[in-house]
């Protein structure tokens, strides 16, 4: 995940391959609270993993379901054994965050089972006490049950009350709620009324109902779990009499048909494809130019996968096959269109960025809920859209997109509004014929539902290796570069280049080997450098150094093992046999590389280089602290001795001398901590940026 404050996008110009898509944060939500209503244990597959679960699974578990995790990532399993409802819960505090699918049907059912003095208070951050629940607590109180607001009226924070033992449901009457603010509320009633299902239960929608989908799914979910709902229209629903949580055992989550849109757009309006219909035409350079989609198919039983005929009007491409989706280029630029989109108002939001590079105006109509999701996403589409350049036009249920001509595209920090939707369909603006990057603010809010989403993105999309930014850090030893560099690359969500622990694991290796580090076994050092990754397993893995599986950081690390790297980086054939494996580092979305020659050599194309020059005297005051602090005897001047040394070595070597680039930018840290050598970089960089 990227925890950055933002995350800059190269230009994308292609995309290809497979991605796997985590669950549905709809799905996953609602089987949690009916596994945990369910007796017995459920055994829940493929559930997502994300702030919004993590909620849920909170809560469940501060309520007393007992909940054990197998494995973290995708693939994982989670079992669930329900609550035992011959006692009365124990009051608790719940946060909610910023999760409308935990909110809502926790509030039905605690207010449904919470007994005599028992109290729950539900609250989540801020934009969740702005986002109305009214005419939830209005259904609930019908029945009888006691809610309270603890804020404005009509919004959370809630405690819910305890009703007197002695005083039955009110159930005879019909149930109202509204159905035109959120579907939510009908899906909490839905799914927290067969626990008091003595007779029958009706509910009534008042208003037209909105996301129809999603009632579907939850549905479809309950009858999963026993519960068969018989519905009339979508204006009345009938709990029957004796209705009982029954675990289906086992449960497969469903990937996530919203998060699907993003990847079914990028196979839409990946440029390099010259597809129009034949399949070879799939196969762009040797390589596949359509997207794949693991996880869900066009059988899914969320409504956003509608989405693909929406995309399909726009001129996509897709074939689908069980669980799985795979997407194309067909019309370019894309077909501009007019739907409405009350049944995909999530989806709905990709789009709008789709139609970026349709050839008119695309309207997308009736999606008032928009204003009332994670944030006011009429007003905040609207607002971001502009920022590329694009007319838009707003009014009070829809949204109409003028997108920029090519050469009228512009860019900036796009705003996400800590809304996961808006920072996944704003990085499809990437494409962009323009070739401008785009600044994704607050990247890590797309762990609400996917987390890894940029990786997955960089997995399949690709550009010109020379669109991928490299800022180069080259200075001499101990000059602090390597600090200064991994604590830029973590700011930017960069890789990281070491490139002097290449030089050290080399002369590691070499010496295991029993070779000298002399001229007279270049040969045998540089193929053992060539063979670093293929034959001895070299591995990056967080700050270890795994060489042949050994964590070889400390050993090279050391100050003979300095020496011992500046010995072998002065034969050109080693360097030469590290140039490809220090390129493969170029990776979406840049690069951040510290070394001798980074700037001069390896990558000079870099658009931003940095030269330290600390003096030796300093240089070595700073490696004397340093070791003392971690227990290491060291001389002083012996350390500064051994640093002229290297100096001297790498600076007169025949092969990339150590020495600024030319259009590098010099830096003398000398008086400057890392934190403020690390903020005068980022300065200079983002001077250049633009944003
Ligand atoms: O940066 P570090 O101190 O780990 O580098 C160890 C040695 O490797 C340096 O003294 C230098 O001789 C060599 N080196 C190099 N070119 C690089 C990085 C390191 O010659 N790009």
């Amino acid at each position: 995940m990227y925890s950055t404050h933002f995350l800059d996008i190269p230009p994308l110009s292609h995309a290809s391959g497979t991605v796997v898509l985590p669950g549905s944060k709809s799905i996953s939500n609602r089987v949690l609270l009916l596994a945990a209503l369910s007796q017995g244990t459920t055994l829940v597959h493929d559930l997502l993993d994300s702030d919004d679960t993590r909620v849920m699974l909170t809560a469940l578990s501060q309520l007393g379901c007992q909940i054990v995790k197998n494995g973290s990532s995708l693939g994982s399993t989670v079992e669930i054994t329900g609550l035992d409802q011959s006692t009365s819960l124990a009051s608790a505090k719940l946060y909610m965050g910023n999760a409308g699918t935990a909110m809502r049907p926790l509030t039905a059912v605690l207010a449904l089972l919470a007994g005599g003095s028992t109290e729950f208070e539900l609250s989540g951050v801020p934009r969740m006490h702005e986002r109305p629940i009214g005419d939830l607590v209005d259904g609930l109180r019908q029945l009888g049950c006691q809610i309270d607001y603890l804020g404005q009226d009509g919004y959370p924070p809630l405690l819910i009350k305890g009703i007197n033992e002695a005083k039955a449901f009110n159930l005879s009457e019909p149930i109202k709620v509204r159905g035109d603010v959120s579907s939510q509320f009908l899906t909490a009633l839905l799914l927290a009324l067969p626990l008091v299902a003595t007779q029958d239960i009706v509910i009534e929608v008042k208003g037209e109902l909105i996301s129809k989908p999603y009632i579907d799914i939850t549905l479809n979910l309950l009858s999963r779990f026993g519960i068969k709902v018989q519905r009339d229209g979508w204006q009345k629903f009938t709990i029957p009499a004796g209705s009982r949580y029954q675990s289906p055992g086992s449960i497969h989550v469903e990937a996530d048909a919203s998060t699907a849109s993003y990847f079914i757009a990028l196979g839409a309006i990946n440029t390099s494809s010259k597809s129009t219909n034949s399949n070879e035409n799939d196969v762009f350079n040797g390589i596949r130019t359509s997207i794949r989609i693991e996880g869900v198919g066009a059988d899914s039983i969320q409504g956003d996968i509608r989405f693909v005929e929406a995309a399909q009007a726009m001129g996509a491409i897709v074939t689908s096959g069980p669980n799985h989706l795979e997407i194309r280029r067909g019309a370019w630029p894309l077909k501009a269109v007019d739907l409405d989109c009350n049944h995909i108002p999530d989806a709905a939001m990709t789009l709008a960025v789709m139609a970026l590079y349709a050839d008119g105006i695309t309207t997308l109509r009736n999606i008032a809920s928009w204003r009332v999701k994670e944030t006011d996403r009429i007003v905040a589409m609207a607002n971001e859209l502009r920022t590329l350049g694009a007319t838009v036009v707003e009014g009070a249920d829809f949204i109409s997109i003028t997108p920029p001509t090519a050469a009228d595209w512009t860019t900036g920090a796009i705003h996400t509004y800590d809304d996961h939707r808006i920072a996944m369909c704003f990085s499809l603006a990437a494409f962009n014929p323009a070739a401008l990057s785009i600044r994704i603010l607050d990247p890590k809010c797309v762990a609400k539902t996917f987390p890894d989403y940029f990786e997955a993105l960089f997995s399949v999309a690709q550009t010109a290796v020379s669109a991928i930014p490299v800022i180069t850090v080259d200075g001499p030893s101990a000059s602090g570069k390597g600090s200064l560099a991994s604590e830029l690359a973590k700011k930017l969500g960069y890789h990281f280049l070491d490139s002097g622990a290449l030089y050290r694991v080399t002369a590691l290796a070499a010496l295991q080997q029993g070779l000298s580090l002399e001229a007279k076994d270049e040969i045998a050092i540089a193929a053992l450098a060539e063979s670093l990754v293929e034959k001895l397993h070299l591995r990056f893995d967080g700050d270890a150094i795994m060489l042949k599986g050994e964590d070889v950081s400390h050993a090279i690390r050391s100050e003979t093992g300095g020496m011992h790297a500046s010995q072998v980086s002065v034969l050109p054939l080693v360097r030469q046999a590290l140039v490809k494996l220090q390129h493969s580092f170029r990776t979406l979305p840049g690069l951040v590389a510290d070394g001798r020659d980074m700037g001069t050599v390896i990558f000079p194309d870099a658009p931003f280089k940095v030269f330290l020059t600390a003096s030796a005297e300093k240089r070595a005051l700073r490696r004397h602290k340093q070791l003392i602090s971690k227990g290491i005897p060291a001389i002083l001047d012996d350390l500064r001795a051994d640093l002229e040394v290297r100096d001297k070595r790498d600076s007169f070597r025949s092969v990339a001398p150590l020495k600024p680039a030319q259009d590098a930018k010099l830096l003398d840290n000398s008086d400057l901590s890392i934190e403020e050598s690390v903020d005068a970089v980022l300065d200079w960089w983002q001077s250049k940026q633009g944003f």
